[in-house]
Formats: structure tokens, C-alpha cells, sequence
């Protein structure tokens, strides 16, 4: 199981369906994430992804 009850108060994230999201707080449990983008010439936030995003299992989404 993954220990997701570290806060990194460096990476800020809300995005609560990744298992790497902190349980109590909005921010990443890792160390470290990558960013990256799934556009070819990215113009917008919209084309930046987190590449360590993860479903959480229990997510009912
Ligand atoms: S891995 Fe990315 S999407 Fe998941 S909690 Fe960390 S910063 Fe957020």
C-alpha cells in the first residue's frame, strides 16, 4: 500500500482521485514529480500533465 501521509509543502497539488495526493492536505506525497506535456508545441496550462498521476484504487470516479 502506498504511504501517502507525507505532505511535500513544495508540491502543492488538489487533485485527490491520485494516489499520491496526500490524504489530509493538498499536497503531493512524493519527493519529487515530473512534469511534462502530451502536446507536440504546448500553448495552455491545459497541455502540461503530472506525469506521476495515479488512480487511486477506491476512486469512484
Ligand atoms: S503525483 Fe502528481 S497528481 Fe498525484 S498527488 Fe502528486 S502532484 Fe498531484
Amino acid at each position: 500500500m502506498t504511504d501517502n501521509s507525507y505532505a511535500n509543502q513544495c508540491i502543492r497539488c488538489t487533485v485527490t482521485n491520485c494516489k499520491n495526493h496526500n490524504k489530509d492536505k493538498n499536497y503531493c506525497s512524493l519527493n519529487s514529480i515530473t512534469v511534462g506535456t502530451h502536446e507536440a508545441n504546448p500553448t495552455q496550462i491545459q497541455c502540461t500533465d503530472c506525469e506521476n498521476f495515479e488512480l487511486k484504487s477506491d476512486c469512484n470516479c
